[in-house]
């Protein structure tokens, strides 16, 4: 149980701790998360800033250029020249007005070079032929328009274009304007398109040392090589891009390993890339042209990349992964130790209380023990098997055991296996045998076996032992009643004798003659009764004294038992008279039992000491009937007998006769009465 407890304690420390380990885990991943995704809003956003810059400042210059009226004229000529000459490129009057605007432009052109990073310039015809390319004077008379839609725009409505956009021989953030010549006295004439490209290197290098990020941007190949005069293409490409403009040496080994992605979602993707030991935010987004910006169903022409490095917040990240991981785990080994401490004190106060708690058992035992051994009742229980599982001195004592004679076995094998009588005695009848079946309590009184063989009667009570709901055993406690017996015995011998004689009292004669009158009317059979008196007892006292007269009744209550069978009973009806109650004799036993006893008592005279006191006795007989309604009546029948022994001349038998005084009987009946 306590095992389980602390399997399930360390379990639940063990889920608890790696929860909040994980979550603290996941905060900082979070928080680092949350922190790229700022840096990537920012830079993303710095970057957007910056495209508008550029595009108001091509705007700004273009305007200004175009503003002037020595250039106006010239692209007038030029563009005069170009529609009388013919071709693209015009003749040498054309060549004339290009070297003219040319010269015309080149003092600006090299301070816009110097002081505001423009990069291209270019002047195109109001037929869309290029006229004069200022970065690249060589080249001029191809059409505009179908590669360039800005350019197109530009000459449906006039106004002013700006974006990136690749063009023949440059890719770039650019703005274009017309050229409108103020003619004297008439409207402004369009004469053809100003375009400004400015260096995106210089203003992107900016962006990198103010924002401490590297930039890079990729073209697409295909879209590169369907515009771009092969001799102005970017010089490092691979299988998808080129990459235009690089603002760190970095990403020029990146992009020829091929870890910069393209991409044509306007949103931008973040992802980490590690390089050298170094690890970089790398951002990356649609890099947005004249036309994808204005028509955004028409694909982005490359992909701006912007990276930092987070080297130091990564190696933050991973020191503050490791510290959440090892302070997780010392805070769980610390909850796990105090666990184990806890247990341990709640063990040991346990152990304590335990032993504390055997100790008071033991001295309960013991108690009990001595209250067991020292109660006079044999106490003996047994379990649900019906064997004995303790025993008190008191039972050893009684049935003449040691205890571990009779432990484990069962009361009925030791003490109630046979009665006194000799007869066995089947388990069934055993009281506690029967209380294990029923599980009622009961007393009773049993003869018990003792070691020795001999019995002895006991007061037994059974109580079973009842264990949630079963009964699991019983108790049965007893006591000797011997003593009891005995005296229970005595007063019944006190209740039906005569003390003097010992003879039966007159009321137990009667009992017993009546019973033998009732056993008589059912089962049939014989029986006799004699009546006797001593003759001339008065006398015997009068010449011996009473207390020799006392002798003397003794004395013949002494013949008597000689001469009758046990089952003859003797009683002693009241002074010198006697009862003797033959039960299975007919007249003629009785008579010859009565002659026996008539001589024996004259022959043996009583003594005491040397003196002799000479005694006969006169018997009357009578049978039993069975329609002697009480015993009265039969007794009456031998006392008239009696009466005639006496009338006879007494020591002598007389056996009643049918009309034997029947006067006198009845006489003798009603003076009673
Ligand atoms: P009989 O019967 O022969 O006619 O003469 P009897 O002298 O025996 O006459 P009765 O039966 O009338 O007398 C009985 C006498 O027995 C009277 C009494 O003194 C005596 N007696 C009665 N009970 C006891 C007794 O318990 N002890 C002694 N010693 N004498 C008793
Ligand atoms: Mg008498
Ligand atoms: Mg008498």
């Amino acid at each position: 149980m306590r095992y389980r407890f602390v399997i399930i304690l360390s379990s639940a420390l063990a889920v608890v701790s790696t929860s909040v380990g994980c979550y603290l885990y996941q905060q900082i991943d979070e928080r680092f998360e949350i922190e790229l995704a700022g840096d990537t809003a920012r830079f993303h956003d710095a970057y957007i800033a910056q495209d508008e810059v550029l595009e108001r400042r091509t705007s700004a210059l273009a305007y200004s250029i175009a503003a002037n009226d020595d250039i106006q004229r010239l692209l007038d000529e030029g563009s005069e020249a170009v529609r009388i000459e013919g071709h693209s490129t015009g003749g040498a009057r054309a060549a004339r007005a290009r070297q003219a605007l040319q010269e015309t432009v080149k003092p600006l052109w090299d301070d816009l070079n110097t002081y505001f990073e423009v990069q291209q310039m270019q002047f195109i015809l109001p037929n869309g032929i290029s006229f004069l390319r200022m970065h690249a004077p060589r080249y001029f008379g191809d059409l505009m328009p179908a590669v360039r839609p800005m350019l197109a725009d530009l000459s449906h409505d006039h106004e002013f274009r700006g974006g990136f956009e690749i063009g023949r021989a440059f890719a770039s953030a650019r703005g274009a304007v017309v050229v409108m010549r103020q003619m004297q006295n008439d409207r402004p004439r369009f004469v053809g398109a100003l375009e400004i490209g400015l260096d995106m290197d210089s203003h992107l290098d900016k962006l990198d040392k103010q924002l401490g990020i590297g930039i890079a941007l990729l073209l697409d190949r295909r879209r590169v090589n369907s515009i771009m005069w092969p001799s102005h293409r970017p010089a490092l490409m691979n299988e998808h891009s080129f990459m235009l403009i690089a603002t760190r040496p970095e990403a020029n080994d990146w992009f020829k390993a091929g870890q910069l992605p393209m991409t044509e979602e306007r949103v931008p993707q973040d992802s980490l890339l590690t390089w050298q030991d170094h690890h970089f935010h790398l951002i990356a987004f649609a890099l947005e042209d004249y036309k994808s910006q204005l028509e955004p169903w028409n694909a982005p022409p490359g992909t701006v990349l912007i990276w930092h490095d987070i080297t130091d917040k990564f190696n933050q990240v991973v020191v503050a992964h490791k510290k959440t991981i090892f302070g997780t785990l010392a805070v769980y080994i610390v909850a796990q130790l105090c666990v184990f401490g806890l247990l341990h004190i709640a063990r040991r106060a346990w152990i304590r209380h335990l032993k504390q708690h055997t100790v008071d058992v033991e001295n309960l035992l013991q108690r009990n023990a001595l209250l067991l051994d020292t109660a006079a009742d044999g106490i003996c229980g047994v379990d649900r098997d019906g064997l004995i599982t303790f025993i008190n001195r008191s039972a050893l004592t009684m049935h003449g055991y040691q205890s571990g004679e009779v432990i484990g076995k069962s009361p009925h094998d030791l003490f109630q296996h046979h009665r006194p009588d000799g007869r066995p005695n089947p388990l069934e009848n055993c009281p506690f045998y029967q209380t294990l079946t029923d599980g009622e309590s009961r007393e009773c009184e049993e003869w018990l076996l003792r070691r020795d063989g001999s019995y002895f009667p006991a007061k037994m009570t059974v109580n079973p032992i009842f264990e949630h709901k079963q009964i699991n055993g019983a108790v049965i406690s007893f006591h000797d009643i011997t003593d009891q017996r005995n005296r229970q015995e005595a007063l019944l011998q006190l209740a039906t004798t005569d003390s003097l004689t010992s003879a039966s009292n007159r009321r137990h004669f009667m009992d017993q003659l009546d019973a033998e009158l009732s056993r008589q009317r059912r089962h049939g059979g014989l029986a006799s009764l004699l009546m006797t008196d001593l003759d001339f007892f008065k006398r015997v006292n009068d010449e011996y004294g009473h207390a020799a007269g006392d002798v003397v009744l003794s004395h013949f209550v002494h013949i008597a038992r000689k001469t009758v069978r046990r089952s003859d009973v003797i009683g002693r009806l009241g002074g010198e008279e006697f009862a003797i109650l033959l039960p299975g004799d007919g007249i003629p036993g009785a008579r010859e039992l009565a002659e026996r006893l008539r001589q024996a008592f004259e022959s043996n005279p009583a003594k005491i000491g040397n003196i002799i006191i000479p005694a006969t006795v006169s018997i009357g007989i009578s049978d039993l009937r069975t329609d002697d309604m009480t015993p009265d009546i039969s007794l009456r029948r031998a006392d008239l007998a009696l009466y005639a022994a006496k009338a006879a001349g007494r020591n002598c038998i007389v056996v009643h006769e049918q009309n034997m005084l029947q006067n006198d009987v009845e006489t003798k009946i009603k003076t009673e009465a």
